[in-house]
C-alpha cells in the first residue's frame, strides 16, 4: 500500500524547468535519472494521461502490469514505485496532495468515444491523438510507444467484480503528484481533453509541469 498524503518541501523558484500545457494539448519532456518532476493540477479536477518511455532505450516503458503486481494495489500515491516492462524502477512517487491515481482507465480515444457516447463524438479530441502528435514529433518515438498510461489526478473506483467507473474527480486547484526519475525518461503526457464524462469535470483546463535537478 502507499501513503496518501505528502507534502514536497521543493519551492517552485528553485525549479529549472515551468512550463504551463493547455488544456486539451499534450507534451514530451526529458527527465534526468536524478531530477524531480512536478504535475500541479492549476484549476483542479484535470486528469492528465501519462506515458513515461527510457530516454536510452524507447523499448523500455512504463507498464501498469509491472508497477500494479510490484505493489499489489492498482492506485498509485506516495511511495509508489512505476515498473517499466523490463521490471527497472523508473520513477518513484515523492510527494502527493491528491492520492488514488487511476493505473486502469487508460487513454480516450475516438473509438472509445463512439463505443461509449455516440457516433457523432467521433471526430471529438482524443487523449490519443495528442499522444500521437507528440510521439511523432519526437525522433525515435512512434506509435507503438503508446501503451496503457497512468492516469494522474483521474479517479476510476473499481469494485471486487473488477467493474470500473469513470467518476468525478477528487482533485482540487493546487494539488500536485511530484516524483523522482530513476532513470533518463521521457515523460509524455496528454492533458486529457474529454468532454463526455466527469474525469475532467466536463471542463478541461490547464496543467503545471516543473522539474527540479
Ligand atoms: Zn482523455
Amino acid at each position: 500500500m502507499y501513503t496518501k498524503y505528502l507534502e514536497s518541501s521543493l519551492k517552485e523558484e528553485d525549479a529549472v524547468y515551468v512550463e504551463d500545457v493547455p488544456a486539451g494539448e499534450g507534451w514530451l519532456h526529458l527527465i534526468k535519472k536524478g531530477q524531480t518532476f512536478r504535475i500541479l493540477d492549476l484549476e483542479g479536477n484535470q486528469a492528465v494521461d501519462t506515458l513515461f518511455i527510457n530516454a536510452n532505450n524507447p523499448e523500455e516503458r512504463y507498464s501498469v502490469q509491472q508497477t500494479v503486481q510490484r505493489q499489489a494495489n492498482c492506485l498509485v500515491g506516495v511511495g509508489t514505485v512505476l515498473y517499466s516492462n523490463d521490471d527497472n524502477p523508473m520513477l518513484t512517487i515523492a510527494a502527493d496532495l491528491c492520492g488514488d491515481h487511476d493505473t486502469l482507465g487508460s487513454a480516450c480515444s475516438c473509438e472509445s468515444n463512439t463505443c461509449r457516447y455516440s457516433l457523432d463524438k467521433r471526430y471529438m479530441h482524443a487523449c490519443r491523438d495528442s499522444f500521437l502528435k507528440v510521439l511523432l514529433a519526437e525522433p525515435g518515438l512512434d506509435k507503438r510507444d503508446q501503451v496503457n498510461n497512468l492516469n494522474f489526478f483521474m479517479y476510476v473506483p473499481f469494485d471486487e467484480k473488477g467493474n470500473l467507473n469513470f467518476a468525478d474527480g477528487i482533485s482540487s486547484p493546487g494539488k500536485y503528484v511530484e516524483m523522482k526519475a530513476e532513470m533518463d525518461v521521457y515523460a509524455v503526457v496528454s492533458n486529457c481533453p474529454q468532454l463526455n464524462n466527469p474525469c475532467n469535470a466536463y471542463n478541461p483546463t490547464p496543467i503545471r509541469m516543473i522539474i527540479w535537478d
